[in-house]
């Protein structure tokens, strides 16, 4: 399978080649496009775990890791696995939004806030596939953007979860109690590997959002995030955590870890949003016809597809004598490394081949 964040609808029908008698595949409808979206069956067992990914198209990673998790879930040691759960899985919801490689679908909608509405085929497909399964468990695969820290003093968010809320009070139902409890146990199961990486989203009640529908109708719901580590901007490490987190959650699910309690799921730290890709230090930057001696520069790198491949482009993000935000890589300048002041607006994509240069390993 491709280690390349870009992961098409092409990918998924590779890996739906593979014959086997324990995976159920169906054509569940289609996208806006007229692309099918596909539905896997794995398992015959009372408990019915739910799990999408790919509803936002360019959040590939836990896609990846799904399709590493189905091979795991099918070795024959792990038969009282699939007696005691059956998978309802759509690896890839938004095969639209994956071949373009954006957040939205076709029609330019979100479809995590299209829960309420439903105006979308792919949202509808969803929930009209949740409410036939009656799932035991709702697991909501995403990828996060490079901007999140675990914890003011973490680091990157390499992994976060979330038991979405059920009202706005954000109540702790006992749905929600099931959801925290299986993150904690997650969160315990990983942490000695990733102690700074793992963080805990904002639980603001959002009915648009599919996990909060899901989790106030009753079902313990999880969102997973696959998020940045350091050096990993093909997610190749970060999308081996979700396994590892779907393996954890599996153990838990069986009762082999103990359970936990809210207060256990608290101490996780909360997702902060810190970080920028890169700073550069010891340059002078032109902004509305003033000059700036030695400031620090925020980079971010811009996600685009090219050529079948996703790159990484640096995008103007801020600057100052000294930036509060945190970086996951720095760089200090020689003096007058670049020969005139670079000049700053927001959200400018950065062309300087001196600029490319510094970069031995590029993202
Ligand atoms: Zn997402």
């Amino acid at each position: 399978m491709t280690s390349k964040r870009y992961f098409p609808p092409e990918l998924l029908y590779d890996f739906l080649k593979i014959k086997n008698d324990q995976i159920n595949s169906k054509i569940l409808g289609y996208s806006v496009n007229g692309l099918p979206i596909y539905k896997l069956r794995i398992g015959n067992g009372k408990q019915k775990i739910f799990m999408w990914s790919q509803m936002h198209g360019n959040e590939t990673t836990t896609t990846k890791a799904i399709l590493d998790f189905i091979p795991w879930l099918l070795d024959p040691l792990r038969s009282d696995t699939l007696n005691l759960f059956t998978f309802h899985i759509i690896p890839q919801l938004n095969p639209d939004g994956a071949k373009a490689y954006t957040r939205f679908n076709a029609d330019q909608f979100d479809l995590n806030r299209d829960s309420i509405k439903l105006s979308q085929p792919e949202s509808k497909l969803l929930r009209m596939e949740y409410d036939r399964i009656k799932p035991h468990y709702a697991l909501n695969l995403h990828g996060q953007r490079t901007i999140y820290g675990a914890g003011v003093n973490g680091g990157p968010a390499t992994l976060s979860f979330l038991s979405p809320s059920a009202n706005p009070e954000r109540s702790i139902t006992p749905a929600r109690r099931i959801a925290m409890s299986a993150i904690a146990s997650i969160y315990n199961s990983i942490r000695d590997e990733l102690p700074l990486g793992i963080g805990r989203y904002d639980d603001t009640f959002n009915p648009n959002c599919v996990g909060d529908t899901f989790s106030k109708a009753g079902t313990p719901t999880i969102l997973f995030e696959a998020g940045h580590y350091p050096e990993d901007y093909q997610r190749e490490v970060s999308r081996n955590f979700v396994f590892k987190a779907l393996k954890a959650l599996i153990n838990h699910l069986e009762g082999n870890n103990k359970t936990y309690d809210t207060a256990d799921y608290y101490k996780i730290p909360e997702n902060i949003n810190n970080y920028v890709d890169l700073i550069v230090s010891n340059i002078d930057i032109s902004f509305k016809d003033e000059i700036f001696k030695n400031q620090q520069l925020a980079i971010q790198f811009e996600e685009t597809l090219k050529g079948g491949e996703v790159v990484f482009l640096p995008s103007l993000n801020d600057f100052s004598i000294n930036l509060s935000q945190k970086a996951h890589r720095y760089i200090k300048l020689p003096d007058n490394y670049f020969n005139k002041p670079i000049s700053f607006k927001q959200d400018k994509i950065l062309k300087n081949s001196k600029f490319d240069k510094l970069f031995s390993v590029k993202p």
